[in-house]
Order: C-alpha cells, then structure tokens, then sequence
C-alpha cells in the first residue's frame, strides 16, 4: 500500500461530514469527500498562500490558521484537477492479473465494489468503469460520465490499488474515438455483427464459395494460402488435440473471416488513436448464436495473431447458456472438459485471459474456469448492481419498486430482444400477489429477475422526454439516501463473485481435475 498516513485537520472542520476513507494529502493540499444533503461535494484544504486552488472550482472561505478551504462539486473540472495531485485516479491497464470488471448503470456503485474488492482480498485487478455503447444509450450517459462516476467512487473509498477502465463492446471507429478521448485504458472489440451463424449447417460447396467471398485483401490472405497454413499440420494443446480438416477450416473462416477482419481494422485504428497511451485490448465473440469450438478459438488466435493484433483476453462464445443475472445453465462438467480446451489454446497463443462475459451469478462455474486457466481469466459483471441497486430500493421504497416492476414486466417481451434470457411472464409473480416485505425475494426468483435486468434502460429513461424521469429521480435519490446500505449490498453481493477467483488463485496449487 502506498504512504496513507491520515491527514486529519479536514476531519476537525466544524459542521463537515467528510468520509475518512476518502482523505487523502498531496503537495500540501488536503483533500475529501464531503455529504452534505445526501450530495457528495469535494473539499480542499490548502496552506497559506499556495496558489494551487486556482485550477478547481467551488467556494473557497478562509480556515484557522490562515488556511483556505474549498468546498466544490464533483464536477469534470474538478476531477481534472484532483488527479493532477492523485495520479491513482487515472484508469490503468492491467495486463494479464486475474481481473474483475463491475459494470455500473448508475454511477453509484463503484464504492460498493470497491469494498467488496477489499473484503476479498487477494490480488484481483479491478476494471471499475467499464460500460458498452448499448448500454450508454440506453441510460443516457456518456463514455465521460461513466468513467468520471467510477474515480470520484474510487476517491471516495481511497483505493489506490488501480483500476481499469473498459469501452466494453466496441462495434466502430467512432465508438473507439469517444472512449479514446474520455482516458479508457481497455478496449473491447465486438465484430459480433460480421460473424455468420450459417456455415454449421452449409454443404461444402456452399462453404467454399463463402470463403470465397471473403475480403481477401484486407485479410492479406487468399484461399489457398490459409489451407497451406492450416492443413498440413496438426494442433496440439498441452493434453489436447485439436483438429481441422478442410471443412472445419472452411467453416472457421466462413464464420469468423469478416469478424476476424473487422478486428484487425479496429485494432489498428485504435493503436493510432492513442498514440503514445498505454491500452490493453479483449476481443469478444460472446454474444452470438453458436458457440465458438475449439478450432474456430485456433483460427480466430491465429489469424488475428498474423495480422498484428495483440489482445489481452478473449471471450469466445462458450458451450452452455450465459444467461443475464443468472447462473449458469447447462452440465458444469461438460462446461470445464470444453473450457480446459480453451484455456490451453490462450495459453499457446497468448497467454492471454480467457474472459467470462454476462459473467454474473455464474457461481457454478467460477471454480473450474479458476482451475483451468490457473488464474487467465476475465469476469465481466454489470447489470447485476443494478439489480442490487433495486434490492435496495425493495427494502426502502416498495411502492417506488412494485411500479418499477409492473413497468419491466410490462417492457420485457420487447426489451429482451438483445440479451440471452429464457424467463417468462407467466412464471413471475405478478406484483400484486407480494407482500411488501417479501419483494426483495423477486430479486432472488429467476424469471423476475431476469426481467429485471433487461429493462434497466426502459426503467431509467422512462417519462424523460417530458423531462420528468418518473423512476430515474426517485430512483437515485433513494440510492443516495441509503448510500451505505446499497454499498452493503453491493459489497455483500460482489464479494460472492470475487472470493472463488481470488482464494483459488492465491492457492497456487490448485486441486486439478483431469478432465
Ligand atoms: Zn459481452
């Protein structure tokens, strides 16, 4: 840890509710979180004569002994300032530590992460902001805003252990500009819309005239030169052999070749982009409709590998069902003998991080994706604090809660058109057969809350047109109100998620399995 010997005359200004794990000292300046009327507004302590406030705003008034104290908003201006004295608030890449992403719908719930962070001990890297553009649009937030509530969240718990930030599910080169120019550190490819889904069921003819039709020039690469590469050879992964006769390659290239194209130009734009920055890139191929097989992970490796591409983890799509805010559905041993596969493969080709996307509540499976990639590994977690955030709102609001719930149920057939879910209206409850005390229990029922997942942005955007966002304000307003209590949930929640990556990686040997 690094020098955190407690600056205290913040904590002795009268009539200041400064949280003490945010105080932090640099340069002669004292600095904290305050809440004033469930607001969290930032406040500097500096010496006599310094002329360092000038670059934050805020009311400044003078304090004993000639010191000046300056209370301001947790504002982009601010933030600039307060990591020019605090570097630990700029995101950082990570690479290859067992890592944890916690999305944030809200931009409320980094201190709760970041306390299940700490329970959990360990050396789990953290990516604490971290949203795709869908989802931006769906909340109504901006790259900027998701990154600037995750550091001032990771201000107000003082972690200084860095985090990452994540531009999750990048589909353009205009996405990758904004995520660019707002500091991420973590950029997540989605060629999802290049990969064709048809070639499993194609004759070879059909397959071969699909690769024809491949962008050969922008994958420098012709037909016959692929077959030569693949072809003559045979594939071996540690215990495992992987192989790929013509119509497995065709099928490969057929599936993934425009995917594997439209990576490698994203890649590229991306590297110039940053131009001198540090950035860390995870390719994705999670949300598609069948999953990716041992010698498709080859090929997709392979071929970005020949094309430049470094990446630091990968999400293929996996056997068995990842569905949102839910366990794992599907055989746990099957899922360990196909991931031990691929855990070999990143480790031949990289090594890189095998990556767990919609990786929430997939309790059942966290161990053997622990064990197979010895500690290689992504969880990738958001709209499960959100669902915390409602749990919350159960406890405190249930009127505000059976409302959001009626609207979601009302919401769900269309909102559950982009997200893997199988929950049906008629096996949640309806509203008005709970009690209210029994609503947090709708978290813990599968069909609701999988309904309650999928339409956060409904929820959060509804009624914003006539400016009154009928659930948004009350929404959040709740949350601040009860901050430590939805903290304690998140906390309580997360920690579940982060204890199987961190005590079976800190182990070292774990029990291995032979699979
Ligand atoms: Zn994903």
């Amino acid at each position: 840890m690094s020098d955190t010997h407690t600056p205290s005359k913040l904590t002795r200004v009268p009539g200041l509710d400064v949280l003490p794990q945010s105080l932090a000292e640099s340069d002669g300046l004292e600095f904290g979180l305050a809440m004033s009327n469930s607001k969290c507004r930032l406040v500097v302590l500096v010496a006599p004569g310094s002329t360092r406030l000038a670059s934050f705003e805020g009311s400044s008034t003078s304090y004993e002994n000639g010191l000046t104290l300056l209370i301001g908003p947790t504002s982009s201006r601010n933030l600039a300032a307060l990591r020019a004295h605090l570097p630990w608030l700029y995101p950082q890449t990570l690479g290859l530590r067992t890592s944890v992403g916690t999305g944030d719908r809200l931009g409320l719930a980094t201190r709760g992460h970041v306390r299940a962070l700490r329970a959990a001990g360990g050396n789990l890297a953290p990516i604490l902001a971290q949203q795709s553009i869908r989802e931006m649009e769906r909340t109504g937030r901006d790259p900027q805003q998701v990154m600037e509530d995750a550091a001032w969240g990771v201000f107000a718990e003082g972690w200084r252990g860095g985090f990452g930030a994540d531009a999750d599910h990048l589909k353009t080169v205009d996405d990758i500009d904004l995520c660019v120019a707002a500091g991420y550190t973590f950029f997540t490819f989605d060629p999802g819309e290049h990969v064709d889904n048809s070639p499993a069921n194609a004759d070879l003819t059909a397959l071969q005239a699909a690769v024809e039709r491949l962008p050969w020039a922008q994958l420098e690469d012709s037909a016959e030169v692929m077959s030569e590469r693949y072809l003559m050879r045979s594939f071996e992964f540690e215990d495992h052999e992987v192989s790929i006769d013509e119509r497995v390659l065709y099928e490969a290239a057929a599936k993934y070749g425009r995917a594997v194209a439209h990576v490698a130009a994203l890649y590229r734009h991306l590297a110039q982009a940053a131009e001198r920055r540090d950035f860390e890139v995870e390719i994705s191929v999670d949300e598609t409709e069948t999953p990716t097989t041992h010698a498709q992970h080859v090929y997709i490796a392979s071929e970005l590998q020949r094309l430049g591409v470094r990446w630091v983890s990968l999400a293929p799509r996996y056997i068995g069902r990842f569905e949102k805010g839910v366990d794992y559905i599907g055989d746990v041993d099957e899922f360990e003998t196909d991931f031990a596969v691929h855990a070999a493969i990143a480790r031949r080709f990289g090594p890189y991080k095998l990556s767990l996307h919609s990786g929430s509540d997939k309790f059942s499976i966290y161990p053997a994706a622990v064990r197979q990639t010895r500690g290689l590994v992504h969880l990738k977690t958001a709209g499960t604090s959100y669902l915390e955030a409602l749990r919350t709102i159960a406890a405190f609001d249930p009127e505000l809660f059976r409302r959001v719930y009626a609207f979601s149920r009302a919401h769900y057939e269309t909102d559950r058109a982009s997200y893997h879910v199988s929950a049906s209206l008629g096996r949640a409850p309806s509203p008005e057969d709970v009690d209210d005390a029994d609503l947090p229990a709708l978290l813990d029922q599968f069909d609701a809350r999988e309904i309650l997942h999928v339409t956060f942005g409904s929820v959060l955007t509804e009624g914003s047109s006539d400016r009154e966002r009928r659930f948004y304000d009350r929404v959040m307003g709740t949350l601040r109100t009860h901050s430590d209590v939805y903290a304690a949930n998140l906390e309580a929640h997360l920690l579940r998620h982060m204890r199987p990556f961190t005590e079976n990686t800190a182990a070292g040997s774990l029990p291995r399995r032979r699979v």
